[in-house]
Order: C-alpha cells, then sequence, then structure tokens
C-alpha cells in the first residue's frame, strides 16, 4: 500500500493563478471526440521554478500556452532537460485516479541527478499533479481504455551559453486527453533491431528520461518505418549483441515452458514503471521472471526453433504492445502465430483492468486524484 497523503492536501501547493480562460463545454466536447494523442492540451498546465540560491517557487496554475524564452535559453543548446509520463484513468463512479505517481517522482528525481539538475520534492511532484487533474477534471475522458496523458518535465531556462548546469530550471506539467492506444484492436507490431545506432551507452543517460536519448532513437525510428516496422529495438552499445528496449518501451520474452525474460538493468536501459508492475504480476501468477542479458543470436534461434512463444513491449502510453515480428538486416521473423499470444493478452487485461477500477488492487497501486 501507499502512504501518500491525500491528494487534495497535495494540491493545496499549485493554487491557480490570475485569471485563466476556460475552453467552453463546446469546445471541450469537440476534442474529446477526437482524443489523439498529445494534439490538444487543457486548459491549464502546473509550473515552478528553481533557482540556484533560492530553491523552488512560484509554484502555481496558469493558463496552457505557449513560453517565452530568450534564444540563448541553455536548454535549446544542450539539452539539459528531464520528463516523465503518466496517465490519470477515469473509474464508472467518476472518481479519477493515477498508477504509481511514487514511482514516477522518484525516477524523475533519478534522472535529474543524471542531468545535473535540481530534484524535485516528490510532495511538488504529487501535488502539481493533483492540483491539474483538480482544476482539468472535465478533461479527463470516460470512453473505454481513455485516458489524460500527464507530462512533467523541466528544462534549463536560464538564458545564457556557457556549458554548465543552469542556474535556473523550469518545472511544468502539462495534459492531454488521449484515446486507446490501440484504436484497431490488440494488433501485433513489428520491431527493426538496429544494428548501426545505439540509443545508450555504458556512463551515459540510457537510464534517466531525457529528450536526449531520443533525439538519438529518431534516425533509426526512420529506418524502421522504411523497413515496414513500427518500432526499433536497441542493442547494447558495448558489444551490440545484446537486447537492451525500444525507443520508449522496454521489452519481454515469453519461453515455450511459461517462464519469461526482460533484459536486466544495466545503466542503459530505462526503468519502466509498467516493467515492473509486469515483473510483480507475473510473479504472483507463479511464472518464474528473470532480469537477464538476453542476446540477439540465441533469442532468434529460439524463435526459429519455436523456444520462444511471445515477446512484447510495455510502457504507460501503450501499456502492452504485442510483437508479431522481428527483423534487421539480416533475418525476419514470425514470433508464434504472428497474433497476441496469451500470457501477452493476459498482461494487458489485467494491467487495465486495476488501472480503471475494474479489479482489486491488491498492491495499492492506484492513487485517487479526484
Ligand atoms: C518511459 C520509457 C519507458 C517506459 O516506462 P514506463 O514507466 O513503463 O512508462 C521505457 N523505455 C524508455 C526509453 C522510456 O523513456
Amino acid at each position: 500500500m501507499n502512504h501518500l497523503p491525500p491528494a487534495g492536501e497535495l494540491a493545496a501547493r499549485f493554487p491557480v493563478h490570475g485569471q485563466v480562460p476556460l475552453r467552453s463545454g463546446a469546445e471541450v466536447s469537440d476534442i474529446m471526440g477526437r482524443l489523439s494523442f498529445g494534439v490538444d492540451f487543457t486548459d491549464h498546465m502546473a509550473r515552478a521554478i528553481h533557482t540556484r540560491g533560492e530553491g523552488w517557487h512560484d509554484r502555481e496554475l496558469v493558463a496552457y500556452g505557449p513560453l517565452s524564452l530568450g534564444p540563448a535559453t541553455s536548454v535549446l543548446h544542450y539539452g539539459q532537460e528531464i520528463f516523465e509520463g503518466l496517465k490519470a484513468y477515469r473509474h464508472a463512479d467518476g472518481s479519477i485516479w493515477t498508477f504509481r505517481p511514487e514511482q514516477n517522482a522518484a525516477r524523475f528525481n533519478r534522472s535529474a541527478r543524471r542531468l545535473a539538475m535540481p530534484e524535485l520534492p516528490v510532495e511538488d511532484f504529487l501535488g502539481s499533479i493533483a492540483a491539474l487533474v483538480a482544476a482539468d477534471q472535465r478533461w479527463v475522458p470516460d470512453v473505454p481504455g481513455s485516458s489524460l496523458y500527464l507530462r512533467p518535465f523541466a528544462f534549463a531556462s536560464e538564458s545564457f551559453l556557457g556549458v554548465r548546469s543552469a542556474h535556473e530550471i523550469t518545472y511544468l506539467v502539462i495534459a492531454s486527453p488521449v484515446g486507446p492506444y490501440f484504436r484497431k484492436g490488440f494488433k501485433p507490431v513489428a520491431i527493426w533491431v538496429s544494428t548501426d545506432y545505439h540509443r545508450a551507452g555504458p556512463g551515459g543517460t540510457g537510464a534517466a528520461k531525457t529528450g536526449g536519448n531520443y533525439a538519438a532513437s529518431l534516425l533509426p525510428q526512420e529506418e524502421a518505418y522504411a523497413q515496414g516496422c513500427e518500432q526499433v529495438c536497441f542493442l547494447d552499445g558495448a558489444t551490440n549483441t545484446i537486447l537492451e528496449e525500444l525507443g520508449g518501451m522496454n521489452i519481454f520474452v515469453v519461453d515455450a515452458d511459461g517462464s519469461v525474460r526482460t533484459p536486466a538493468l544495466t545503466g542503459t536501459i530505462l526503468e519502466g514503471v509498467t516493467r515492473s508492475s509486469v515483473i510483480q504480476l507475473l510473479r504472483d501468477h507463479g511464472r518464474r521472471v528473470t532480469e537477464t542479458a538476453i542476446p540477439l543470436d540465441g533469442l532468434l534461434r529460439d524463435i526459429r526453433a519455436g523456444a520462444v512463444t511471445e515477446v512484447f513491449a510495455c510502457g504507460t502510453a501503450a501499456v502492452i504492445t504485442p510483437v508479431g515480428r522481428l527483423a534487421s538486416r539480416d533475418f525476419d521473423l514470425t514470433i508464434g502465430t504472428g497474433e497476441p499470444g496469451p500470457v501477452t493478452s493476459a498482461l494487458f487485461q489485467q494491467l487495465t483492468d486495476i488501472q480503471y477500477g475494474r479489479a482489486a488492487d491488491p498492491y495499492g497501486w492506484l492513487y485517487r486524484l479526484v
């Protein structure tokens, strides 16, 4: 169980600043009819500023809208930025909940340390989300599989071209109503294994949620599209032989004997909240789960021999994504039947049932926002 303070108490840390113009009911219903990922945003955003000497201050909710930044703003040149992604789910009784937000808060601070940025108190991380969702609760959709996607982020907002950690950091949370990830049903994706590029290397920023890792993944992602694949899987930068993860999702392999493997956290992999939830659910359903090195050549051999029956990816946005095909310059393999396997499908059901309040929450993973 989590022992976090109630959301209402924490939300008081981020009062509404001034008169925030609100979209009309008609505009909101128009947007709620579309629900495309990351296109439309709610009326408010949460904000706090950190300055050297003063610490965090000016916590408030302001109108969602453009920022005014000098052309010398540090983040535009050196990429000192971190972010998080989590969702607010509306339950059948109208209440609004989020999933393991203290894990996102802790990871935000791990990312902050790696990027030489100030840590944000957990109460501020949770309070900013609670205040934003309470103010914009009419933006939390209720159609099945939909949610309000929350994007907390912080960046070097000091206007200075010197190369050092910025003396001013801006923290913001924006929110976008999103529909179900799988609009056309729970369809497996094809994955391109990149052998030319890496997203992270030893001692780098792979374990931090920072924009630079995504910047490094865009060219290989385009290569994947060009090969008819939806996602890229990266190999380790040191040996180019061991599976790491996708651009924004962790990966799992289900063996024919029912046991499950996922790449061990070596410092170059992002530790997903979904990943850790999946490991717990599988183990509590009696499966053996190992966090281990997964060499690509062994995986290809096992897929060909039928010793690997399912592969899936996971992350907050899509929850669980079945992988039906693994391809690269030297191979092109169908996994299992090419359709979502039973372990993958059951996990998707179990996780989303907890998130939407359709099943009990024995772990205390849910945190009530409204
Ligand atoms: C965010 C992210 C994930 C998934 O993390 P969740 O907490 O499950 O959403 C996986 N890999 C990378 C590179 C990420 O940025």
